[in-house]
């Protein structure tokens, strides 16, 4: 199956809580409707304009909520969609972002690998059969990044708050509760230095 990162869509606006918080990603419409209905207040703009009826709108990128919405914080669990787009849809072996991906577990199950965030990785079907059941390192292959738990888990679906990160309009909102991975170099570790002794 190939999988990929998802295109952005146009016309979306981001919504933040009272307190600042990313809380959802909705439409401009339905934005612009929480604006007239004295919801909302736009925070940023574009230079594109809305009319209706006699009204001229300016429209809204970034809009935040004039009340609190209290919501239960999500679970996020490491399963194929989750760790695929911490990964960014990229072999963390070799790099590709092309061909099918799977799920990788660095130390296999039957040898105690587990299944959590920092032992599981985006991996190409090349490297996959290459690995085989073993370690990385007894596979003689490198992971390019330490693989771990998201630090921040978003009201919005992990998939698209990863992706809503590299919108410039939404980053300065997004950033303090991203993983720092659109600002920090790759580092390149092997991951058996990184394993306690
Ligand atoms: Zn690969």
């Amino acid at each position: 199956m190939m999988e990929s990162d998802p295109k952005p869509a146009p016309e979306e606006v981001l919504v933040l809580n009272h307190n600042y918080q990313p809380l959802n990603i909705t439409s401009a419409r339905r934005a612009i409707l929480l604006m007239c209905a004295g919801k909302a207040h736009p925070l940023e703009i574009d230079s594109r304009t809305f009319h209706a009826e006699r009204i001229e709108i300016r429209m809204p990128t970034v809009v935040r909520l004039d009340y609190y919405v209290r919501r239960p914080v999500p679970i996020l669990r490491p399963n194929r969609k989750s760790i695929f787009a911490r990964d960014r849809y990229s072999c963390q072996y070799c790099g590709t972002t092309s061909g099918a991906l799977t799920l990788d577990h660095i130390i296999p199950r039957d040898k105690g690998g587990s299944s959590e965030w920092e032992n599981l990785v985006c991996c190409c079907t090349k490297c996959n059969n290459l690995k085989g059941n073993r370690s990385p390192e007894e596979a003689g292959l490198k992971l390019r990044k330490f693989p771990r738990r998201p630090k921040y888990i978003p009201y919005i679906n992990y998939t698209r708050f990863l992706h809503a990160v590299r919108n410039p309009a939404w980053l300065p909102y997004l950033e303090p509760y991203g993983d720092g991975s659109q600002k920090s170099p790759e580092r390149v570790v092997y991951y058996s230095s990184l394993q306690p002794a």
